[in-house]
Parts: C-alpha cells; sequence; structure tokens
C-alpha cells in the first residue's frame, strides 16, 4: 500500500474501497468484509448511500483494529440546506455504531449553503470526532467562497475522475492550497463510459505490456499521480483485483499518454449544476 499524508498530517491509503449503490444489509455487510480481508484498510460510505450501518458492522466484523481502519463518510445535501450538521454528523456516528471517522466530507457544494457548512465541520474536526474534513465536488470557486472564513484547509477534495475527466487545473489548484485530491468514479463509473475507457488503444496497450487489466492500469495511474483512488466492486474477483496494482509501476512518459486522453467528459453532474 502507499499512503498520503493529509495537510493534518494524519495518513490515508492511496487506495480504497467505495460502497456507492450496496444495498444496506448483508449486501453491503459481507462486501465490506471480503474488501477488508482483500487488505482495504479506506472505506468510503455517505449517509446518502444508505448503508453506513452495515459499512460500520462490517468494520466491527473484520477482526481489524478500528485505527487500522480509514473511514470516510459524507454531510447529505438536505442535511446541508436545513443546516442540521451537527446533528447530521451525530446520526451518521451512531448508524456506522463508531466513536469518531477518519475523513468527515460536505458531499456536494449545495449553492448559498457550504459556506455555512464549512464552519460547522470545522466545529466537528475540533470536537475529535472527525480525525479529520474535507470537501467534494468542490470547484476552485467553491473553495475560495469557503477560504474566506475557514480556520481550517479542507484536508481533501473528493472528485470525479479518470481518464477522461483528468481534472488537471483543480488538482494543481488543490496541490497548491495543501488539498489532496481524491477521484470518484476513477473506472469511469457508469458502464458506457467505463467500456469506453477500457476500450482505448492507450491503455489496452499498457494492460498488454504489463499483463494487467485495464482497470488495473487506470487505478495505477492514479497511484503515479499521488492522487487518493476508491473503485468500487461488488464482485469478489474484482475486488481483488483493483487491490493488485502494487507490484508494477507506470513511467513517467506512460501517466503523460494517459493523462493526454483527456477530453473532459463528465459520467456525473457538474457541480455548478446538479439538482438534488
Ligand atoms: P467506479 O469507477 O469505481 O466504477 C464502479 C463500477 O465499475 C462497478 O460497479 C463495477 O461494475 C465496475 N468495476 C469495478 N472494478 C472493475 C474491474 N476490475 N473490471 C471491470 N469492471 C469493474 O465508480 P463509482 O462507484 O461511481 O465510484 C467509486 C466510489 O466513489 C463510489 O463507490 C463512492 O464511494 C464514491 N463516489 C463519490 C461521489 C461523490 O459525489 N463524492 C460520486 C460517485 C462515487
Amino acid at each position: 500500500m502507499k499512503y498520503a499524508i493529509l495537510n493534518n498530517g494524519i495518513i490515508m491509503p492511496l487506495l480504497g474501497f467505495g460502497v456507492y449503490g450496496l444495498a444496506e444489509g448483508p449486501q453491503c455487510t459481507d462486501t465490506v468484509r471480503y474488501a477488508i480481508e482483500a487488505g482495504y484498510r479506506s472505506i468510503d460510505t455517505a449517509s446518502g448511500y444508505d448503508n453506513e450501518a452495515s459499512v460500520g458492522q462490517a468494520i466491527r466484523e473484520s477482526g481489524v483494529p478500528r485505527d487500522d481502519i480509514f473511514l470516510t463518510t459524507k454531510l447529505g445535501n438536505g442535511d446541508q440546506r436545513s443546516g442540521n450538521v451537527q446533528e447530521a454528523f451525530d446520526i451518521s456516528l451512531s448508524r456506522l455504531g463508531l466513536d469518531y471517522v477518519d475523513l468527515y466530507i460536505i458531499h456536494w457544494p449545495c449553492a448559498g449553503y457550504y459556506e455555512k457548512a464549512w464552519l460547522a465541520l470545522e466545529r466537528i474536526y475540533k470536537s475529535g470526532k472527525a480525525r479529520a474534513v474535507g470537501v467534494s465536488n468542490f470547484h476552485p470557486h467553491h473553495i475560495e467562497d469557503i477560504k474566506k472564513a475557514w480556520t481550517i484547509t479542507p484536508a481533501l477534495n473528493q472528485v470525479e475522475m479518470h481518464p477522461f475527466l483528468t481534472q488537471k487545473p483543480l488538482i494543481t489548484f488543490c496541490r497548491e492550497n495543501n488539498i489532496a485530491p481524491q477521484a470518484w468514479s476513477p473506472l469511469g463509473g457508469n458502464r458506457p463510459l467505463q467500456e469506453r475507457i477500457f476500450a482505448n488503444e492507450a491503455i489496452k496497450r499498457l494492460a498488454e505490456k504489463y499483463g494487467k487489466s485495464p482497470a488495473q492500469i487506470v487505478l495505477r495511474w492514479n497511484i503515479e499521480l499521488g492522487v487518493i483512488t476508491i473503485p468500487k466492486s461488488a464482485n469478489p474477483s474484482r475486488i481483488k483485483e483493483n487491490f493488485d496494482i502494487f507490484d508494477f509501476e507506470l513511467t513517467a512518459e506512460e501517466v503523460a499518454d494517459i493523462d493526454a486522453l483527456n477530453r473532459d467528459e463528465r459520467g456525473g453532474p457538474d457541480p455548478d449544476n446538479f439538482n438534488f
């Protein structure tokens, strides 16, 4: 495993496990437990995924000490808009059945609300119940807005990123501000976009060269860039496959070849224009 050091000194695995779409109950619990057995030590959930209870149960049942797991959850947009941030956080903790989270982030920048929400996250951080706080889906202008009043710099910004949306300007902006970039939908998320990424000649050529799958090449590209990545799968063999990316390296030129695939193509909504 390789690690990122966040701006408050805490350590986070560069490769984690996303759980969006895993149904609360045995599907989520069994899958997360399997991922932990396979070696993952970072799990990314959200109050909006409706599976926090199962994620917490899987962590408890895994037999791995709580301190060895990095758990992220997110403030939902409804709670951001209603302003009940502390209450929402307490509910997440109680669903998870945990005393603290490693990272708590604002899921989306809801216009008119995220500045206030950020200050509430700072209070949660100061209470010691979240080891780090950050944001998700923030463009530079959203970060500039919270910067006007922040006393704490967000530890991380979780954004859509894959070979067809390389997010170079945003990543540069995050690095300049000491904010760690994290990729969601690192494999392209939805099927048609992912299929086109995996069928791309540059990705296929590297997969052949290293005897790896297209998914492994894409995830290794994240690692080479030092971008924290959280692929999701419900399939045991893919869960293992996505973890098996630490026995090869891409050259700087190969990383640049993947960077060059960018076409600013989003699978998800633009954070300046979403309706949920
Ligand atoms: P992803 O890019 O991780 O792709 C997931 C899909 O790819 C899986 O459903 C599976 O069908 C397929 N897949 C996984 N491994 C594969 C492999 N080795 N070979 C072939 N196919 C494979 O997309 P995602 O789930 O959208 O994103 C990952 C995580 O990011 C989510 O689970 C969630 O935790 C997080 N996320 C956050 C936000 C946000 O707004 N902050 C939005 C979306 C996702």
